[in-house]
């Protein structure tokens, strides 16, 4: 579903922070990228919705050839591309259903002006992606008012609401303690499993890797030197 070939991103600084990455990635897999600091993790991610332009190389969603699209044709591209990310990334003065709405809206500025008018489907499938995520009782809560696994749930309901083929997620659990962690992973792993969505989970946690993936992948100083089962993972990357 995900093919990346050849993939090279060297940054304008020197930095050669991918080389020639070639990865397929089928559909309902979720693939674990670990590594340590500096490996390429978060630059591989980036690359696939092209917040990061590769130096050269293709990647391939389904028939898009997402390297060659222009601008307007990526930003309908990244639709099926969401992002979770470790700092969750939230409007803070917005509430939970603010904030996930927001996902399918696509930018927040305007927004709250629009919500009268918001396709009331859209509304309904909000609310059931919060209830989905535990978070029915706090539609109204502000975010800031949350707690930071609270946060990430909101962060998940939102990339669901854009009814993604992909979720990049990015250190989802790096700011959260070991058991909020662990209730994060399984929910992506469940959800990935029920929508039959493909993962990209850039992860420090082995550990967390190891419970929660299909397949873990792992980088370092920008090339992979593992791609395999969780069971068969037997040394440090
Ligand atoms: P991570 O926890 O993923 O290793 P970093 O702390 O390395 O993140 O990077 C944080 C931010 O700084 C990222 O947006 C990354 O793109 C940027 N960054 C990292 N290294 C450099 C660099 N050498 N020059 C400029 N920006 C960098
Ligand atoms: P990881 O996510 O595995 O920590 P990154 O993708 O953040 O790794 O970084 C890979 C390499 O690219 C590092 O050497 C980092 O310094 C460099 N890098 C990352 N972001 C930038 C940036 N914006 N500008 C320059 N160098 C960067």
């Amino acid at each position: 579903m995900l093919t990346l070939s050849a993939v090279c991103k060297r940054y304008p600084t020197g930095d050669l922070a991918l080389t020639d990455i070639d990865l397929a990635l089928p559909r309902g897999q979720v693939m674990a990228l670990i590594g340590p600091s500096g490996a390429g993790k978060s630059t591989l991610i980036r690359c696939v919705n092209r917040l990061v332009e590769p130096t050269t190389g293709s990647i391939r969603l389904n028939d898009t050839e997402i390297t060659r699209l222009s601008s307007g044709k990526l930003r309908e591209a990244r639709r099926t591309m969401a992002m979770i990310f470790q700092e969750y990334a939230l409007v803070d003065r917005l509430t939970v259903m603010e904030n996930v709405l927001s996902g399918r809206l696509g930018y927040v500025g305007f927004w709250r002006s629009f919500l009268r008018r918001y396709p009331q489907e859209t509304v309904t499938e909000a609310f059931r992606l919060l209830e989905r995520v535990g978070l029915a009782h706090a539609l109204d809560k502000r975010a800031d008012a949350l707690s930071g696994g609270q946060r990430q749930r909101v962060g998940i309901a939102r990339a669901l609401l854009q009814s993604p083929k992909l979720l990049l997620v990015d250190e989802p659990t790096a700011s959260l303690d070991p058991k909020t962690s662990r209730q994060i992973m399984r929910l992506i792993r469940e959800l990935c499993a029920e929508r039959e969505l493909a993962a990209i989970i850039n992860i420090h946690d082995v550990a967390l890797a190891r419970q929660f993936a299909d397949r873990i992948v792992g980088l370092r100083a920008g090339e992979i030197v593992f791609d395999g089962k969780p069971g068969e993972l037997t040394s440090e990357i």
